[in-house]
């Protein structure tokens, strides 16, 4: 039986001259590789022609391998999952390709996957059941099981086959993790068999894996020591207690359900495989996951908001301030490649400043020639010499508008035509700022969140006279240094302040009256935020707070905080606040409360948020419900699990579950 192959939209198949089945995955009008319903109805079609190829002897082989460039398969269709809507559905679905993938592993004939790029999920678990995988060491190439971060695990019995392929340590901590790793990392752990350096070596490599009939030598379950029950037990209990310190069990069940799987099951890998899609169906229906799901479809949103037909693109960044933020925003900007004029009146502070990203680098930067060359691209620039060349020109300096007036009518006369001129003000309105300039409309925000290396969002503030071409430029430079962008009205405290500070001041009027501080972080933890009001309130900085609080005209004297800040006492940067810090860490009591007290109190607590959110979206802050939820989760950590505020306040009032479009 032949395929006919105009028939097929994602993937091509060829027979090559030495009689290897070539299958290539390269996804019709899509510049990755997910694995939707097509796609792997089409795999199963091929997989049936070579079946019969392979008994017949017709061919030698199968390589499966990439069409596109840059990715090899990103993993399951994610778009897909809304269409299951009962676990019964979940299955059928799941078995079907389970089925499929253990036809694969059947075949008489080497399968041999051919990797170069992403190949995380879906994609990774595809491969595992190949006979033999070879990689490139090209630092895109990537693996990964990222299903916890959706509320599930791997679901294409990729949690069984990791076991067999690595061992269940290796394997469990991929799959508990989310995180992706290298090739040779992978070859490390045995998900990889063999690497070559680039993808112009991979057709040849699979050929001689074919021709040579090469077999991966799993780990295997039985084996391994810690397949056998008593210590599967005692493995499995450790796996619970590291999990507990990142994820409460309520609000991010499926690691522990994952856990589970492997406690009852971790030592017979076709037990596992059987009860894998009855563990996981459950977790693919959950709120929590829709509501993770939900989470990764704002972030895509969000990096929307940047044209993609914009076709400028930033490789030069000036930075004024070498201060907390102006020092990291640099860093950022030359770890994305860039290269970065950093330029302070204080030549101590611009030592600093740059000194200070060598931490970022190291991690970042794997060689030393890599780190170097980092360290080349940021260029200390007291005179600003810099700005003449730059594409992007960010203001990190004082809070102060008679300064940041003065400075943006020089630098105007100063940048080239077409350079973006951004100020990280989080106070000041950008129609006062740029009311001396001979041309307002090309100041935009560029609103930057602290610690800037770890927070991904960057607010670009629009003023009312900012040119929206400039706007859009902007939201280019934030996805360019890996961050996202969300586009804001130019109104005191931008969207996340704006929302975050009627919430955290009516925390500490609860502390006026007597509340206990810590009881009053600890609801909000059990809310599902990553930090209480209180503490955060200190680790931003007490003088921070009280200034921000004037501008939203929420006047803290006469206040805890306000004799605080007169004390000195600053939080955590100056070792005492609300809290006193200790090597970074707030000192706390032992006292407990009942979860029923603390949940109750914790969603008494958020209600601010929700009411702002609800207000800001009224009053057109930003575009849509969906971009203030994305802001509040990733301006501030909102509990992601509960998709946002006003995705929750939904949820709350009963109304059906949707999922961002
Ligand atoms: P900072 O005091 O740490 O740093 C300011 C730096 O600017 C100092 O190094 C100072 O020497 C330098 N400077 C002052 N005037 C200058 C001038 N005319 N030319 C060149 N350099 C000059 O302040 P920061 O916390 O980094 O804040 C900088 C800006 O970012 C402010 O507008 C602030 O509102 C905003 N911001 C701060 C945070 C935060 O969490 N700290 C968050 C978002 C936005």
């Amino acid at each position: 039986m032949t395929l006919d192959s105009a028939s097929l939209k994602d993937w091509r198949y060829e027979v090559d001259r030495e009689g290897i089945g070539w299958a290539t995955f390269d996804r019709e009008d899509s510049s990755a590789n997910a694995l939707g319903r097509r796609p792997l109805e089409e795999l199963g079609r091929i997989i049936e022609v070579v079946e019969r190829a392979g008994r017949s002897g017709a061919i030698k082989g199968l390589v499966i391998i990439s069409g596109k460039p840059k990715g090899f398969i990103v993993g399951a269709d994610i778009n897909e999952f809304e269409k299951l809507t009962t676990e019964a559905d979940v299955i059928a679905q799941v078995s079907m390709v389970n089925a499929m993938l253990e036809r694969i592993e059947k075949l008489p004939i080497p399968v041999v996957a051919a990797v170069h790029g992403v190949c995380v999920g879906g994609g990774l678990e595809l491969i595992l059941a190949c006979h033999y995988r070879i990689a490139t060491r090209d630092p895109s190439t990537k693996v990964g099981f990222p299903e916890v971060k959706l509320g599930i695990f791997p679901g294409f019995n990729g949690t069984a086959r990791s076991i067999r392929q690595a061992g269940p340590m290796a394997a469990m901590n991929i799959m508990l993790s989310g995180s992706f790793i290298s090739a040779s990392a992978a070859k490390g752990m045995g998900l990889i068999d063999e690497l070559v350096a680039g993808p112009d070596s991979l057709h040849w490599a699979a050929r001689k894996a074919v021709l040579q009939g090469r077999k991966s030598k799993p780990a295997g379950f039985a084996k391994a020591a810690l397949g056998k029950w008593p210590a599967r037990l005692a493995l499995a209990k450790k796996m619970r207690s590291e999990v507990a310190k990142k994820a409460n069990e309520d609000h991010y069940p499926a690691p522990y359900r994952l856990i589970d799987l492997f406690e009852k099951h971790g030592g017979d890998l076709e037990a596992m495989k059987q009860a894998e899609p009855i563990a996981f169906a459950p977790m693919l229906m959950s709120p929590q996951s829709k509501s993770l799901r939900r989470v990764f479809k704002l972030s895509e949103a969000l990096k929307a908001q940047a044209p993609k037909s914009i076709k400028w693109k930033p490789t030069h960044v000036h930075v004024i301030g070498a201060g907390t933020m102006g020092a990291d925003i640099a860093g950022v900007c030359v770890a994305a490649g860039m290269e970065v004029t950093l330029q302070d009146i204080s030549p101590v502070q611009l030592e600093a400043g740059i000194k200070a990203q060598g931490k970022l680098f190291a991690k970042k930067f794997k060689t030393k020639a890599t780190r170097d060359a980092a360290k080349a691209r940021l260029i200390a620039d007291p005179d600003g010499k810099g700005v003449s060349r730059a594409d992007v020109v960010i203001e990190a300096i004082v809070e102060r508008l008679d300064i940041k007036q003065a400075l943006f009518s020089d630098l105007e006369s100063k940048v080239k035509p077409g350079a973006v001129l951004a100020t990280n003000t989080s106070s000041l309105k950008l129609a006062d700022i740029s009311q001396p300039m001979r041309e307002p409309s090309r100041l935009i925000g560029l609103h930057f969140f602290s610690p800037v290396a770890l927070m991904p969002l960057v607010e670009v503030v629009q003023g009312e006279a900012t040119n929206s071409g400039e706007v859009e430029k902007g939201a280019a430079f934030v996805t360019a240094i890996g961050k996202f962008p969300l586009i804001t009205k130019d109104v005191p405290g931008f969207l996340v302040n704006k929302v975050l500070t009627p919430y955290m001041f009516a925390a500490m009027a609860r502390l006026e009256k007597g509340e206990d501080k810590e009881k009053i972080d600890e609801a909000v933890r059990t809310f599902g935020m990553p930090m209480g009001p209180i503490e955060l309130a200190d680790s931003v900085g007490l003088d921070i707070c009280a200034h921000v609080a004037r501008i939203l005209g929420q006047d803290p004297s006469g206040s805890r905080l306000d004799s605080l800040v007169k004390a000195g006492k600053l939080g955590k940067k100056s070792g005492e606040g609300f809290y006193k810090w200790v090597d970074g860490k707030p000192q706390k009591g032992t006292n407990t409360w009942s979860k029923e007290e603390l949940q109750r109190l914790g969603r008494e607590l958020v209600s601010p948020i929700i009411e702002e959110a609800q207000k800001s979206l009224d009053e057109g802050v930003v575009a849509s419900s969906d971009l203030v939820d994305a802001g509040m989760i990733f301006g501030t950590g909102f509990a992601p699990f509960r998709g946002g505020p006003l995705y929750f306040k939904e949820q709350e009032a009963g109304k059906p579950a949707q999922v961002a479009a």
